[in-house]
């Protein structure tokens, strides 16, 4: 039963398809069992606790394909997202000055950004792990969190902004390997170790997927953080660092989010002062890739 209501789940992907149909077919389970236990009817008082029983079991089974079919709309998020970094790579080279009078040679260290294909690095730590990448990816996250971050991408889906996912359960491990602006291995709301390890994330990293160029992608994907920015509430979910970390999403009631939007930090609010110094173009756009920190 719970193998077939998972097709149907998958086919339909619709997670109200999905209630309606666990209901339907719990009338028709309970529809058996009184047929089963109509025969023995001088014992009513076992026929309501027949009926109490399995829709206690039948809650619980649509309960579980309902956590399966989240998990593999998430994981289908994840799966149609290009894994692409641009990260900054120090390079050495020497260039000719003048001083005073006299030509030299100098070696200067200029910042190059460079694109990294990432798309192994979860695979990768996966298999350190002993799991599938589903399983590490997806089942890393808190499970309640898994609940909220479907409902806000669903929502960000039915207005075609085209979610889609670069990064969500690390490791301390993974961590490592992570690039661009990151915490502590440990201390991630990824799922570093001091926050609780697997099964615990409280962070997502997601960008839109819409557009055939990379460029297109980052406009779509800059609509879609200010699409969340405004609508936090109602989705349940924010960006803790804002531009800082754009992709980053967290629970809006998670302490993430407290420690950084509610109750912002001494040097968070100075370098917010700074930041109203820039003009408004600098700060607002272009909010760029290589912030981007998987
Ligand atoms: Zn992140």
């Amino acid at each position: 039963m719970s193998l077939v209501r998972a097709l149907y789940c998958s086919a339909c992907g619709s997670f109200g398809m999905l209630l309606l149909a666990g209901t339907a077919l719990a009338q028709a389970d309970i529809t058996t069992g009184s047929i089963g236990t109509n025969s023995v009817e001088t014992i009513p008082i076992d026929i309501s606790a027949v009926d109490i029983d399995m829709s206690a079991v039948d809650s619980v089974d649509d309960c579980m394909v309902a956590q399966i079919c989240i998990d593999r709309y998430l994981w289908s998020l994840y799966e149609r997202t290009r894994k692409i970094d641009t990260i900054k790579v120090p390079e050495q080279t020497k260039v000719t000055v003048k001083r005073k009078g006299k030509t030299r040679i100098v070696t200067k260290t200029i910042t190059k950004l460079v694109d990294e294909d990432f798309t192994w690095k979860d695979p990768k730590a996966a298999e350190r792990a002993g799991m599938s990448p589903m399983d590490y990816v997806i089942g890393g996250m808190d499970p309640s969190f898994r609940v909220t971050l479907y409902h806000a991408l669903r929502a960000l889906d039915d207005v075609g902004l085209m979610p889609g996912i670069t990064c969500v359960f690390r490791d301390d491990y993974r961590q490592t390997i992570a690039t661009g602006l990151k915490a502590q291995s440990e201390r991630s709301y990824h799922g570093g170790s001091f926050r609780g390890g697997y099964g615990h994330g409280l962070a997502a990293d997601i960008v839109s997927v819409k557009g055939e160029t990379r460029a297109e992608r980052l406009a779509s994907s800059d609509q879609l953080w200010t699409w969340i920015d405004t609508h936090e509430k109602e989705l349940g979910i924010g960006r803790p660092y804002l531009d800082r970390d754009p992709p980053h999403v967290g629970p809006i009631d998670g302490e993430e989010y407290a420690a950084h939007r509610v109750k912002p930090n001494t040097q968070h609010a100075e370098s917010k002062a700074k930041d109203h110094q820039r003009p408004r173009s600098a700060r607002r756009s272009p909010r760029r890739a290589e912030y981007a920190t998987c």
